[in-house]
């Protein structure tokens, strides 16, 4: 039977543009319940394949519509500990939703949205069941605190070990406290997901470099088995003339200014350009995120310059929605050819038109230059969210461990690194990738840990 999909309801564009708080307000519980009772319930689920964590969807999403959300959380944390982030921030129009059944009639069953209602309901009236612990034992040491890392480190806990998480900030949540925004992710949510944690027993040591405080070889000393789940951290840029002018960042850096040192609290001493006018470049999450923060910071104007189409945007569709709405100016099939300065501060970016040629390497279409089309878009601050490599750091005290040209540590379909007794994944490996991978990743490399916690390892 045909029954139109429930949709969240939005704050105003115009107001939200100015606030942190969420765009997107969660189910009430009658449509949580009207929107779970649309599920065909479908003996071979193909949403729960296009799941890289397989999340049992159905079975959640019948206990949702029994209006039973405690079970349903439940069901989701037996293969996700992130049920919170993954239904805010997962690309589940590419994932487990473009699979729904329903995707091909009225439009798919809102699996995200129903994710998010139930591990809401979950954190606020728990308690959860909490699964029994394994008697397994070993130690295990866990690079970074990200999803991947933090996924790992649930499981190995989980399985009985003794697990340590090094985080080299003086938080733990990796990209979600300090890349993805408060209005987007809020960060209280993902501290009480990281309690969780804690409370299986993780240790999580703050404010220590691996590669740097301590090095791979002295963790394999101390522990028998290692995750490293650092991420791709590491900035690029445009390389063009003007990148070290004032008021250049990556989004990185400014988006760790803002999430993760505060500076949009005006009493925070941690500077951030604020007002005026804004450039990002870039199409991607990062860069939908740089411009909606600079707009929230009282940005006039904020342009997003973008070399290919809008077909060819990576960002979510949701997020561009979004920033459309808010009132960003998308600068597309255009290319950047130079940061103009003034007394050693950015005044312009000045830019060049394309049109869409033959596809490259990547399968898209390459960008042409249209000869004689340079124009500047005049502006105060240009923030730069071109993509982001792994930090060499770990790699180079450890000269064992295989990397790829790029930077990426090279593992194994179990996550095996070329170092025994050291597996890795998320970001690290796969190059800037989603929350949801990086957890599949820590999920795999738990389980591969697990068993070789089970071997003689002098035999290995
Ligand atoms: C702004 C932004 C928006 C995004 N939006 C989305 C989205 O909407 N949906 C989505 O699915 N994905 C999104 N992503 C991508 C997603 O966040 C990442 O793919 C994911 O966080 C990767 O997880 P990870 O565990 O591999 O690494 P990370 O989350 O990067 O965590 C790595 C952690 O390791 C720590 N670390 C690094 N080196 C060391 C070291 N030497 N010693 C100790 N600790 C170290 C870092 O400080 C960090 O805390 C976004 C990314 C960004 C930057």
């Amino acid at each position: 039977m045909k029954i139109e999909r429930h949709h969240q309801k939005e704050q105003d564009p115009k107001v939200r543009a100015k606030n942190f708080t969420e765009p997107v307000y969660n189910f009430d519980p009658e449509t949580a319940i009207a929107e779970a009772k649309r599920c065909l319930k479908c003996k071979n689920a193909p949403c729960v394949n296009g799941c890289p964590v397989a999340v049992k969807i159905p079975e959640f999403i019948g206990k949702l519509a029994g209006g039973d959300p405690l079970g349903a959380a439940a069901v989701i944390r037996e293969t996700n500990n992130l049920p919170a982030v993954c239904g805010r921030v997962c690309p589940q129009e590419e994932q487990c939703e473009k699979l729904c059944i329903r995707a091909r009639m009225e439009g798919p069953v809102s699996i995200g949205a129903l994710e998010r209602y139930a591990a809401d309901y979950a954190l606020e009236h728990g308690p959860e069941q909490t699964p029994p612990k394994g008697s397994l034992k070993g130690r295990v040491a866990v690079v970074g605190s990200g999803p991947s890392s933090l996924t790992c480190a649930a499981d190995c806990a989980a399985a009985g070990l003794s697990v340590t998480v090094y985080e080299a900030f003086h938080l733990a949540g990796g990209v979600l406290v300090y890349g993805i925004p408060e209005f987007r992710l809020p960060k209280s949510l993902v501290q009480k997901e990281i309690g969780k944690l804690l409370s299986l027993g993780v240790q999580l040591e703050l404010n220590t470099v691996i590669g740097k405080t301590i090095t791979l070889p002295q963790l394999l000393e101390k522990f028998d088995a290692v995750f490293i789940g650092s991420g791709a951290g590491l900035p690029q840029f445009l390389n063009i003339p003007g990148e070290s002018l004032n008021g250049v960042y990556s989004a990185n850096e400014y988006l760790t200014r803002v999430n993760l040192m505060r500076a949009y609290d005006p009493d925070s001493p941690t500077p951030v350009a604020r007002g005026g006018r804004v450039t990002v470049f870039g199409a991607g999450n990062v860069a939908m995120d740089a411009a909606r923060t600079a707009l929230r910071l009282g940005a006039d104007r904020v342009s997003i310059v973008y070399r290919r189409g809008r077909e060819e945007m990576p960002a979510r569709k949701e997020e561009i929605r979004h920033a459309e709405e808010e009132g960003i100016v998308f600068e597309l099939l255009t290319a950047p050819l130079e940061i103009v300065g003034e007394n050693g501060r950015v005044r312009a970016v000045k830019c060049v038109r394309c049109e869409l040629g033959a596809p490259d390497a990547s399968g898209r279409r390459r960008p042409v230059v249209i000869p004689d089309s340079d124009f500047e878009i005049p502006c105060e601050t240009a923030i730069v969210a071109v993509g982001t490599s792994p930090n060499p750091l770990i790699k180079d005290s450890a000269p064992d461990l295989k990397v790829t040209e790029k930077g990426t540590i090279i593992v194994d379909e179990k996550g095996a690194t070329s170092i025994p007794g050291v597996y890795a994944g998320g970001d690290a490996v796969t190059g800037a990738a989603t929350v949801i991978l990086a957890m599949g990743a820590g999920r795999t490399a738990a389980a591969s840990i697990i068993e070789y916690s089970k071997t003689d390892k002098k035999q290995t």
